[in-house]
């Protein structure tokens, strides 16, 4: 962030204003749909009823602890839905793998603190399962799915099937999202919009949970 100005001006008013430039996947972050399938849409294309929407919580956290690769799995919905039901028609689905809270601190989130390059091989976080993924866009309607570690495949993924298998069916996924452990496994409203980039592959994204007074 470069600061253009941040001082008073010599008519006497305070004024602030700075340029800046940032990665599309940085922070919390939308992926769109064409950042791993040709011709699906970018983040401009999203249709904001897509992205508004009722939100569950899949709480992976205590296998998630256990075993930074853990990637999650069919089991899990399945176990999810036999007590809650299943996941409604135009639901956001969130994934609570626990690892928000280690942010920013880059050993415990990412499992190394190299950079760049350095650190590809190294990376060990959780993330959706690719069988989960093909479950999930063959059997129910989600809107969208997001989760708490810095992407929708585990870390050692090479392939990033995830990614392919949810992008192909133009369901955006939501990385980096912060403070899952606040919300309800059922009745949170989610509100995800990305700067709409012209084009864009992702955005960078502000999510934010409306949450009901009264918790089931
Ligand atoms: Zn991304």
């Amino acid at each position: 962030m470069d600061t253009v100005s941040a001082a008073r001006t010599p008519a006497g008013f305070y004024y602030a204003a700075n340029n800046f430039r940032a990665a599309e996947h940085g922070g919390t972050h939308l992926d769109a749909p064409i950042h791993f399938a040709e011709g699906r849409k970018t983040v401009d294309q999203l249709p904001l009823e897509q992205l508004i929407a009722p939100a569950v919580i899949i709480d992976v956290s205590e296998k998630a602890q256990a075993d930074r690769d853990y990637q999650i799995g069919v089991d899990d919905f399945a176990a999810w839905e036999i007590r809650y039901g299943p996941i409604p028609d135009k639901t956001i689905v969130l994934l609570r793998t626990g690892y928000g809270k280690f942010w920013p601190d880059r050993l415990k989130y990412l499992g190394t603190d190299k950079h760049g390059a350095e650190a590809v091989a190294e990376l060990h976080f959780p993330g959706l399962h690719p069988e989960a993924a093909r479950w999930l866009v063959a059997n129910r309607n989600l809107n969208a799915i997001g989760l708490d570690t810095p992407s929708i495949d585990y870390g050692q993924s090479k392939l990033f099937e995830s990614h392919q298998i949810l992008f192909d069916k133009n369901i955006p996924a939501f990385e980096n999202v912060a403070n899952l452990d606040q919300l309800p496994t059922k009745g949170a409203f989610v509100f995800a919009l990305p700067m709409k980039i012209k084009g864009g592959s992702g955005g960078p994204l502000r999510i934010v949970a409306l949450i009901p007074s009264v918790n089931q």
